[in-house]
C-alpha cells in the first residue's frame, strides 16, 4: 500500500468521526478517515445502530453549515416540547421550546439514517478519503506531523490527527492520556415503539427509580404514531428485560411509561448500552486533538453526548479556518483544549448528577427530585435559563 500525506487524519469513522471528515472536507482540507467497522446504512442489516440522536438547535445549524443536513432533513422529527413526568407523583411538567425560541429544541434522526446521509455527503467531497475496514494500528507524533500505521499496511502523515475512535480510544491510550471513568451499574435499553396516542412532537421523560424512561418522537410507522425509547435501568433489570418475549416486554414498557402514549408495541429489536461517565485528562497532545467519546462520555440524558461532540468539531474547524497556517500547532491545540475542556467537564459532572438523582429509589431523594422539578418548572427565569443551557449555551 502507498503512503499518504494529508492535512487531517481521523482515526474512527463513527458518527462523530464521519461528521468531522465532512466538516473539514467541506472546507477544502485533505482528509483521511479510517474505521475497522464499515458503517451500516440500512435499518434491517445486522449491526445497524438503531439508536436515535436528538440534534439540538446549534448542532442542526452546524450540520446545515457543512452541507449534511439536506441529506437527513426529510427523516428528522421535530422536538417542540420536553415533558418530564415523575412516575411516583404523576404530575407532568412541560418545557416548551417556544418559551425561548421560534424553533423546536431539536430534531431526532436515526443513527443508521445519519450514517446513510454521511455516506451521501462524503461522495460529494473530493478531498476526503474514507477507508472503511481499516484500523489505526500504530501511532506516534513529531513536532511537525502525526504519523499513523494502518491495518492495510499503509502509513499516513498528517498535520493534525483527530482521535475519534471512541470511549476506549486507541490513540488516547497510545499517547498515555488518562481518563476518569465512573461506572453507574446501569444499562440503557434502546428500541422503537408504536402507540395509539399521537406524540404531538413532545419528548417525554418518565422518572422512577432505576433511571429515566424517555420517549422521543419519530415519524409514523405503518400509519401509527411512533417513538424511539431510551430506558435506563440497573444492569440486572436490563438483562431481565432483554430476555423477555415481545408481549411481556410490551406490557412492562407500557407500565414503566406511566401509559403516557397508551399501550406500547415494539417495532424494532432491543439493544443494550452500558452507562458510564468519562472525561480524558487532556483533549490535546502533540499534533493530536481528542474529540467525541475519545474525549468525553455522558449518560444518555438530555441529548448531550453527540451534541457536545459536534461542538468539539465545530470549535476545531473554526480554529483551523481562522488561521489555516496554524493547523495542528501546539498553540492551536492548546486553545482547543482551553475552549472545550471546562465546558465539557461541567456537563459531564451535571449529567452524572442528574443521572444519580434519577436512579435513586430512596424516599427522601425521590421527594427532593419532585420538589426540584416543581421549583425549576415554576420559576420562569430558572426554567428558561436551564432550557438554554440544555441547548448548549454557556
Ligand atoms: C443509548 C444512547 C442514546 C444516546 N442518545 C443521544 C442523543 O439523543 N443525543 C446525543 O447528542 N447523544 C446521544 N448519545 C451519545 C452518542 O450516541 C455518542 O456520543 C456517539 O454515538 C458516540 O460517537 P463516537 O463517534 O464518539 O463514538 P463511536 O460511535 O464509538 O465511534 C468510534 C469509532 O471508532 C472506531 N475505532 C475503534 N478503534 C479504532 C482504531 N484503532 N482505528 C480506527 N477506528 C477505530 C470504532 O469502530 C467506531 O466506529 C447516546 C448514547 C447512548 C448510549
Amino acid at each position: 500500500m502507498t503512503d499518504t500525506s494529508v492535512d487531517i487524519f481521523i482515526s474512527g469513522g463513527g458518527v462523530a468521526g464521519l461528521c468531522a471528515a465532512v466538516a473539514f472536507g467541506a472546507h477544502g482540507f485533505s482528509v483521511l478517515c479510517v474505521d475497522p467497522v464499515p458503517p451500516v446504512t440500512q435499518q434491517a442489516e445486522p449491526g445497524a445502530d438503531l439508536r436515535t440522536t436528538a440534534y439540538l438547535q446549534p448542532s442542526q445549524a452546524f450540520l446545515d453549515r457543512i452541507g449534511l443536513w439536506p441529506h437527513v432533513a426529510d427523516t428528522a422529527q421535530a422536538l417542540q416540547t420536553m415533558r418530564i413526568v415523575d412516575a411516583d407523583k404523576g404530575d407532568p411538567k412541560d418545557f416548551d421550546a417556544a418559551d425561548i425560541s421560534d424553533a423546536p429544541f431539536g430534531w431526532n434522526v436515526g443513527n443508521w439514517r445519519m450514517r446513510a446521509g454521511l455516506m451521501a455527503r462524503l461522495a460529494e467531497l473530493p478531498t476526503v478519503d474514507f477507508r472503511p475496514g481499516v484500523a489505526t494500528t500504530a501511532y506516534l507524533t513529531r513536532t511537525d506531523a502525526a504519523l499513523a500505521t494502518l491495518s492495510d499496511g499503509s502509513r499516513v502523515t498528517a498535520r493534525m490527527a483527530l482521535a475519534a475512535d471512541g470511549r476506549d480510544s486507541f490513540i488516547r491510550n497510545t499517547l498515555g492520556i488518562a481518563a476518569k471513568r465512573t461506572e453507574f451499574g446501569q444499562a440503557a435499553l434502546t428500541f422503537a415503539v408504536s402507540h395509539p396516542v399521537p406524540h404531538k412532537n413532545v419528548s417525554t421523560e418518565v422518572h422512577k427509580s432505576g433511571g429515566p424512561f424517555t420517549l422521543v418522537p419519530l415519524p409514523d410507522h405503518d400509519g401509527l404514531p411512533c417513538s424511539a425509547v431510551v430506558w435506563m435501568e440497573t444492569a440486572a433489570n436490563a438483562r431481565t428485560l432483554l430476555g423477555m418475549d415481545d408481549a411481556t416486554f410490551n406490557s412492562a414498557a407500557t407500565e414503566r411509561s406511566a401509559h403516557v402514549n397508551g399501550p406500547l408495541s415494539l417495532v424494532s429489536r432491543r439493544t443494550s448500552w452500558p452507562i458510564i461517565s468519562q472525561i480524558a485528562d487532556r483533549f490535546c497532545a502533540e499534533r493530536t486533538a481528542l474529540v467525541a467519546e475519545a474525549a468525553h462520555v455522558v449518560p444518555p440524558i438530555g441529548a448531550q453526548g453527540l451534541n457536545m461532540s459536534l461542538k468539539d468539531i465545530e470549535t476545531l474547524l473554526d480554529l483551523c479556518l481562522t488561521s489555516p497556517a496554524s493547523l495542528g500547532t501546539a498553540e492551536m491545540l492548546r486553545r482547543y483544549h482551553r475552549l472545550r475542556y471546562p465546558e465539557v467537564l461541567l456537563r459531564v459532572k451535571g449529567v452524572g448528577l442528574l443521572n444519580r438523582t434519577s436512579m435513586a429509589g430512596a424516599a427522601p431523594i425521590t421527594k427532593a427530585r419532585a420538589f426540584g422539578l416543581d421549583a425549576i418548572h415554576g420559576i420562569a427565569p430558572i426554567r428558561k435559563t436551564l432550557m438554554r443551557l440544555g441547548l448548549g449555551a454557556t
